[in-house]
C-alpha cells in the first residue's frame, strides 16, 4: 500500500483527527514488473543473435575469409541470424502496434476460406520440408467481418507452431468452418504437446517450453502472445488441449459479426 496521511485541525487550531488514504498499489507493482521483465527479455533476445552476428563476421576478417568452406559457414550463420533478428524485431512491432489500444482494426469483409487457403499455400513449403502431412477441411465461401491482415496473423502463427513442434512424418490437420454465427478455426497437430503446467505459460510474451528447439525453428517466442491479443481485439476465444508426446489442438472462435 502507498499511505498518505493528513491532520484534521479544527477552528481553534486543536487536532480533530488525521485522515489516511490506503493506496493499494499491487496491481501497478505488477504492471512494473511485467514491464521491467519484457525490456530484460527483448534486450536479451536482442542481444544473442548480435553477439553471434558479432563474433562470426570478426573471424572472418579475422582470416576466415580465406578458407572456402569456413567462409560459407560462416556467411549461412550469419544470414540465418540476421533473419531471427528482423523476424523478431517485425514480432516486437506487431506486438506493441496491438497493444496500443488507440489503435483501430480495420473493420472490413473478410474472406475466410479464401485467406485460410493462402496461409496453407505459404506454409506448405515447410511442412514438405519435414515430410509432415497437412490435411484441411475448410468450408467453401466462408466471410466475416474483421481486420484481414490480423486474422491471417492468427492462422499463421498456429499453423506454422503445429509444423514447428511436430517430428518429421507427423501431421497437422486445420479445420474452418461456421458454427453458430461464430467462424471456428481448429489447429491440430501430431507433435511433441505440451504438459498441463505449462500450458497457462504459452501465451505470456517470450515463454518457451524448449527454447533452443524455438530458436532452431525461427521462433521468438511471441507467436501465442500475439495470436491472444488478436482473438481478444476480435472479441473471440482461444483454447489449448495438450498431451505430451501425442499432440497439440488449437480452437478459435471468432464472432462473424
Ligand atoms: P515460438 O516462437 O517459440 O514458437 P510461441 O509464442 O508461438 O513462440 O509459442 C510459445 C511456446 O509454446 C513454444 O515455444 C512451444 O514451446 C509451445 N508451443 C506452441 N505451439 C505448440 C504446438 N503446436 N505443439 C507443442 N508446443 C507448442
Amino acid at each position: 500500500y502507498e499511505v498518505y496521511g493528513a491532520p484534521v485541525v479544527g477552528d481553534n487550531h486543536e487536532l480533530r483527527g488525521v485522515v489516511l488514504v490506503l493506496h493499494d498499489i499491487t496491481e501497478l507493482k505488477r504492471l512494473e514488473n511485467i514491464r521491467r521483465d519484457f525490456v530484460a527479455n527483448v534486450s536479451h533476445e536482442l542481444k544473442t543473435p548480435m553477439t553471434s552476428l558479432k563474433g562470426f563476421t570478426e573471424t572472418l576478417l579475422d582470416g576466415a575469409m580465406d578458407d572456402e568452406k569456413a567462409r560459407k559457414q560462416f556467411l549461412q550463420i550469419i544470414w540465418k541470424e540476421s533473419d531471427r533478428l528482423s523476424h523478431l524485431i517485425d514480432d516486437l512491432l506487431h506486438l506493441s502496434k496491438l497493444e496500443r489500444e488507440d489503435l483501430e482494426l480495420e473493420w472490413q469483409e473478410i474472406q475466410v476460406t479464401e485467406i485460410a487457403k493462402e496461409v496453407i499455400e505459404l506454409l506448405r513449403s515447410k511442412a514438405e520440408e519435414k515430410s509432415i502431412t497437412l490435411t484441411t477441411t475448410f468450408q467453401p465461401e466462408l466471410t466475416m467481418i474483421g481486420d484481414p491482415l490480423r486474422f491471417r496473423q492468427i492462422l499463421i502463427n498456429l499453423v506454422s507452431n503445429a509444423i514447428n513442434y511436430t517430428s518429421p512424418h507427423g501431421q497437422v490437420w486445420v479445420e474452418v468452418m461456421e458454427k453458430e454465427n461464430q467462424v471456428v478455426m481448429i489447429v491440430k497437430d501430431n507433435g511433441i504437446g505440451i504438459s498441463e503446467e505449462e500450458i497457462p505459460r504459452i501465451f505470456e510474451r517470450f515463454y518457451r517450453v524448449d527454447k533452443a528447439r524455438s530458436r532452431n525453428s525461427g521462433g521468438t517466442g511471441l507467436g501465442l502472445a500475439i495470436v491472444k491479443h488478436i482473438v481478444e481485439a476480435f472479441e473471440g476465444d482461444i483454447q489449448v488441449d495438450s498431451e505430451k508426446g501425442k499432440g497439440t489442438i488449437f480452437i478459435v472462435k471468432l464472432p462473424q459479426r
